[in-house]
């Protein structure tokens, strides 16, 4: 994949950027060791005046840095301009709580005593050189879910972006440059996905985060299993939006288009299997088709745009191969399922609806990255949740009931790494973000993503 801006919304290469030679990488990884050296010895007073300065820069450049995520992947400004706006916000969430989430912990005195010791505790201390492997959908908080905490822990970065947002992968590396982190504590490498090999085998690199596909995470958790190196990895989803008869049927619909549509559907935690028990399933399926059709979908420059193109060719016809296919073994599209008239320059694709999925069609299995919503039908919860659970993956899930002890049963049986209840799945600083099952290991975000990358060293006086 060349590295290039190819601009969704028209289709024209607008940039193309040669990839770093094997020089350049070295003279990278060099300056990542280097900087590591000095920057884990910061305390986190300094740590967090380095990262606040940064939000506060990316907070002047929000309209700038907008507009290169919207030339560069395709999502309507407004998206782009709250994608920025939750990057500051993380940065400084960050900045405020890190040394409480890492401060050393201590067991309780009977442990202590038992364990032989006159004093012992435990000291969360950096891993070193992190290598993140990111994906485009949020170009800038993928890469800010990781760097935020990883900074604050005392580790440094090295970052490999999809090929299609290289403008916004420097600007992330000038950003903390002109926040005055030493050079080498934030590196973007603009080299394409077959120079992660050796990268990761380095004996310099300590670990490696992916945010992308099933596919390359397989392939990074392998070699870096292979060097016995710390992963995470944050991979696809299809999550279940669950819609149970004590639910609010309009609001559900009205979240549902949202929850399915957002960033174009190209969002691992959007909402894309609609399961909806039987005395609901008319209401909620009219409700959520009208609310599909009334979308606006166009040019992502336009504040009105609600649904953007697609970020590539590929992915558009990725996307079509699903529907077809679903639509050649019996599903009906109830609204969409086309290229949309008069936006033909751009990888645009109709907010679409279908019904009658079986087992058979690969969109049963297989996740949709575009506005695309399949909805079953169930019986009752006992049916919703086998549904929801027949997948591969396990990222989070919705469900949409006022009865607490279907709550329960679904905090109890739903195989993800969320359960949201009577809204849509979003990340917050505050809460752990991640998967079971094929959707990945680890956690981000909160206490729990940013002790991933940290050494947890027991210390202990004789
Ligand atoms: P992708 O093709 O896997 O790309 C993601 C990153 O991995 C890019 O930097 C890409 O580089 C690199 N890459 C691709 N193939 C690789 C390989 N074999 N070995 C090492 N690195 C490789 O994913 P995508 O299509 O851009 O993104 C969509 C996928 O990401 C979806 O499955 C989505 O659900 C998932 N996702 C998950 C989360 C989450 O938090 N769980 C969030 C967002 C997206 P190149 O661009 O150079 O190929």
């Amino acid at each position: 994949m060349p590295i290039a801006t190819v601009n969704p919304a028209t289709g024209e290469t607008e940039r193309t950027f040669e990839p770093l030679g094997a020089d350049e990488v070295e003279a990278r990884l060099h300056r990542a060791t280097e900087a590591f050296d000095r920057y884990r010895t910061t305390g986190f007073d300094e740590r967090a005046a380095l990262l606040r300065r940064a939000a506060d820069l990316l907070d002047e450049d929000t309209e700038a840095v907008a507009r290169t995520i919207t030339t560069e992947m395709g999502k309507p400004v407004t998206a782009a301009r709250a994608e920025a706006a939750k990057c500051a916000k993380t940065m400084r969430w960050y900045a405020e709580h890190a040394e409480a989430l890492l401060a050393d912990e201590h067991p309780g005195q009977d442990d202590v005593r038992d364990s032989g010791a006159a004093r012992a505790y435990v000291r969360h201390r950096p891993l070193g050189v992190v290598l993140a492997v990111m994906p485009w959908n949020f170009p800038l908080w993928q890469v800010v879910r990781f760097a935020a905490p990883a900074l604050m822990a005392g580790n440094v970065g090295l970052l490999k972006h999809a090929s299609n947002v290289p403008q916004t992968a420097l600007y992330l590396q000038d950003l903390f440059r002109r926040a005055g982190y030493d050079e080498g504590c934030f590196q973007t490498l603009l080299v394409g996905s077959g120079a992660i090999e050796d990268i990761l085998r380095d004996e310099r690199v300590a670990a490696a985060t992916l945010t992308g596909s099933e596919g390359a995470g397989r392939s990074v958790a392998a070699i870096a299993g292979d060097e016995i190196k710390k992963t995470v990895l944050e991979l696809g989803g299809s999550d279940p939006f669950v819609v149970m008869p004590s639910a609010d049927v309009d609001a559900a619909a009205r979240t549902a288009v949202t929850a399915r549509t957002q960033n174009a559907g190209q969002s691992c935690i959007a909402a894309k299997r609609f399961i909806v028990h039987g005395e609901v399933y008319d209401a909620f399926l009219e409700r959520f088709a009208a609310g599909m059709r009334e979308l606006t979908v166009g040019d992502p420059t336009d504040e009105a745009t609600d649904v953007g193109p697609l970020s590539s060719e590929q992915g558009r016809a990725d996307l079509e191969e699903l529907v077809d296919d679903a639509v050649r073994k019996g599903a009906t599209a109830v609204c969409g399922g086309q290229r949309p008239k008069g936006l033909e320059r751009g990888f645009y694709y109709e907010p679409t609806v279908l019904t009658g999925i079986t087992r058979e069609m690969r969109i049963h299995r297989e996740e949709t990255f575009g506005p695309v919503a399949t909805v079953y039908r169930a019986a009752d919860l006992d049916e919703a949740l086998a549904l929801a659970n027949d997948t591969s993956f396990g990222l989070s899930s919705n469900v949409w009931t006022r009865d607490t002890a279907e709550q329960e049963r679904c905090v109890r049986d739903l195989q993800a790494g969320g359960v949201y209840f009577n809204g849509m799945t979003a990340s917050h600083p505050a809460f752990p973000f991640g998967g079971v099952k094929r959707s990945g290991y680890g956690r981000e975000l909160s206490g729990h993503g940013i002790k991933e990358f940290c050494n947890a060293t027991t210390v202990w006086h004789g």
